[in-house]
């Protein structure tokens, strides 16, 4: 997920070790929080996920 390092970030399973759900970089308890500007809120690409989430399963 783009070019940052997080000790936090489990390459296996695309997710955060820390917060024990998807990696945002940013969001809500994230220890980059503040750290780096993004181009979209945290809030907004968390919101992204968890729309993805919801769809019915298929394509990817
Ligand atoms: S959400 Fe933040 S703390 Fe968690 S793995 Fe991603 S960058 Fe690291």
């Amino acid at each position: 997920m783009g070019s940052f390092a997080c000790p936090h970030y489990d390459t296996a399973k695309d997710g955060c070790l820390r917060l024990k759900t998807d990696c945002v970089p940013g969001r809500r308890g994230c220890v980059l929080r503040g750290k780096s500007v993004f181009a979209f809120s945290a809030e907004e690409r968390v919101r992204e996920r968890e729309k993805e989430k919801t769809k019915p399963s298929g394509r990817r």
